[in-house]
């Protein structure tokens, strides 16, 4: 049987830990705090008391945290998983984490003889619960090719991108693309309210026409309903658009509607909102033109 250490079991870990015990792996999990780990045992995977205790004795590692920070540290820093992992262990990073933090994690990975693989996801809680997420992967072939029954178990869609980093340059662009949905989506919206058009009868015609798209049919009706609760929270998009405009600057791009989305997500943020799902962006927009309701405080409590 392969046992897989699991690593950071959140919103989206939490779930892919869970689908993976349901696919006949042995999951040993770790997160810092006791309850989500606990959360594991119950779905019939094991605990762990530290990262050193998920990886050794891995035959695969799978990561799923915040942040590039949080990858240094988890896997490259003291007591981390390199430090316990052994040769020939598969490392699958699922963090969307700069491409360039990717590539020198891949590349301390190799020298300690384990098998790097960035594999970002997208798809959202909703795709990680049904294990139907899609996944962009970086590395070697050969290890793509041996990750397949662990990728399968957690994805529908999985996609071989390229070399080291990769998978978190394309989950980059879906990042530019799903905010730019958001924003686009949420203008319409206030722009349809503002002459007293029905909106779900609008949303309702518009996503059967060419405007329509997986953002407006999951997004638009807790936009309508005015929810918030993430999902996919403001703090993360607004970390994974800096990550768009750094690759961007260094590859000598412009990318002038993702820099006005991420400047956005980064005003919603500043004034409370990084706690809501991204699809709070609306707030933002309907305050450009004066007509947001204070809704950040009400909302974070959703
Ligand atoms: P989250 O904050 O819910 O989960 C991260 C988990 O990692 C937390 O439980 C946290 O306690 C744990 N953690 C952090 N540092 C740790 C450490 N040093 N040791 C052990 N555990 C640690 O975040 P999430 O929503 O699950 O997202 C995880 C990653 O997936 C992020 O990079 C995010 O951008 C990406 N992502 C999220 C979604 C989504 O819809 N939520 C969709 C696609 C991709």
């Amino acid at each position: 049987m392969t046992t897989i250490g699991f690593i950071g079991l959140g919103v989206m870990g939490a779930p892919m830990a869970a689908n993976l015990v349901t696919a006949g792996f042995d999951v040993v999990g770790y997160n810092r705090s006791e309850p989500k780990r606990a959360a594991l045992v119950e779905a019939g995977g094991r605990a762990a008391g530290s990262v050193a205790d998920a990886v050794r004795g891995a035959d695969v590692v799978v990561t799923m945290l915040p942040d590039s920070p949080d990858v240094e540290a988890v896997v490259l820093g003291e007591d981390g998983v390199l430090e316990h992992a052994a040769p020939g262990t598969l490392l699958v990073d699922a963090s969307t984490i700069r491409p360039d933090v990717s590539r020198v994690v891949a590349e301390r990975a190799r020298e300690r003889g384990v098998r790097p693989l960035d594999a970002p996801v997208s798809g959202g809680e909703a795709g990680a619960v049904e294990g139907v997420l899609s996944i962009m992967v970086g590395g070697e072939a050969a290890d793509f090719d041996a990750a397949q029954p662990v990728l399968r178990a957690v994805g529908s869609t999985i996609v071989h991108v390229g070399p080291d980093g990769a998978g978190q340059t394309v989950k980059a662009a879906n990042q530019l693309i799903v905010a730019g949905n958001i924003e686009l989506l949420s203008e319409a919206l206030v722009f349809l309210s503002a002459h007293g058009v029905d909106l779900k009868a609008a949303v309702d015609v518009l996503g059967g026409g060419l405007a329509g798209s997986t953002v407006l049919q999951r997004k638009a009706p807790g936009m309508l309903d005015r929810t918030f609760a993430p999902g996919f929270r403001v703090d993360l998009h607004h970390k994974d658009l800096g990550i768009v405009l750094d690759a961007a600057r260094a590859a000598g791009v412009a990318v002038p509607l993702g820099a006005s989305v991420a400047d956005l997500m980064a005003s919603l943020r500043a004034q409370g909102g990084g706690s809501l799902d991204h699809s709070a962006l609306l707030l933002q927009v309907e305050r450009l033109s004066g007509l947001a309701a204070d809704e950040l405080g009400d909302s974070a409590d959703a």
